[in-house]
């Protein structure tokens, strides 16, 4: 099992790996640029030697990239999309110098434009994205959304679709974000939901694309397509769908991320609750 968490990255991305290892993470996911703006200031040399440094005397084995959440390379805005284009591209680049294999992404919002041509928009940039970049080793995982207004990626087809219509295909994983699925309508309540969700995922993406998992509750309810995530065990789906995925041999080499609320200070305790669902072998 790789557990691990979202974790803060502020003072310098070194400082992900301490915050990492203090709550005993096997995995971390970080944002590499504030999530919340276009332009950020790039980590100087030293910080990503650091950064280095830190993770190989680190028991944590992989490190994920996030998006930044302003970032839509499915619009259909001239801006936007350039501006998406140009962060993801330095994004690609550094996760490149810093030997960060995975960024994850959603898929964006087509803005009114349909799903088809949100799909093939996205599509084009990732394409141009793959072409343009110096980031050979650089993946991309497309997370599962809960489909909030026009977001695409609430159908595992969505997904399908862009690594199916990519010149670059390889280049693709998916991360399964448990709450997001949930939202969008796929069960995972009981082990008999999670079994046939896991079909459909295998059938229409297939399972050796999935690459990451976010592990979050729900606050949200069922189908509402609405992303809202809670503490281990105490939303919508419950703990069944996290005993069976932590328990899963498919899974045992998949980073597990938690991005559940409060990080600074509840982390800890839902990494405790769900190493506690862990089965004695
Ligand atoms: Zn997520
Ligand atoms: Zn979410």
């Amino acid at each position: 099992m790789v557990l691990g968490a979202h974790v803060s990255a502020s003072g310098g991305i070194h400082n992900s790996i301490k915050n990492g290892d203090d709550l005993k993470c096997d995995a971390i996911q970080i944002f590499l640029a504030n999530p919340n703006r276009w332009e950020s200031k790039p980590p100087t040399e030293e910080i990503i030697e650091k950064f280095s440094d830190a993770w190989n005397d680190s028991p944590i084995q992989d490190v994920i990239v996030h998006d930044i959440h302003l970032s839509n390379l499915a619009s259909p805005k001239k801006d936007v999309l350039e501006k998406s284009f140009l962060q993801f591209k330095r994004m690609m680049e550094l996760a490149q110098i810093t030997g960060v294999q995975h960024i994850v992404t959603h898929l964006g919002a087509h803005l009114g434009e349909g799903e088809a041509f949100g799909i093939k928009q996205l599509c084009n940039s990732f394409d141009e994205l793959f072409e343009t970049s110096d980031a050979p080793d650089v993946e991309i995982l497309l997370e599962t959304t809960a489909g909030q207004g026009t977001n695409l990626g609430y159908r595992f087809e969505h997904l399908r679709d862009v690594i199916g219509m990519s010149k670059h295909s390889g280049r693709f994983g998916v991360c399964l974000d448990t709450c997001h699925v949930f939202a969008a309508g796929y069960d995972i309540r009981t082990e008999s939901d999670c079994n046939s969700t896991f079909d459909k995922f295998d059938e229409i993406i297939g399972l050796e694309r999935l690459k990451a998992f976010h592990i979050n509750d729900a606050k949200s309810e069922y189908e509402s397509r609405v992303d809202r995530h809670e503490h281990i065990g105490e939303g919508n789906i419950g703990t069944a769908a996290f005993k069976y995925i932590l328990n899963d041999y498919r899974f045992a080499k998949i980073p597990l991320i938690i991005e559940t609320p409060k990080m600074n200070t509840m982390h800890g305790k839902n990494l405790t609750t769900l190493r506690s669902l862990v089965n004695e072998t």
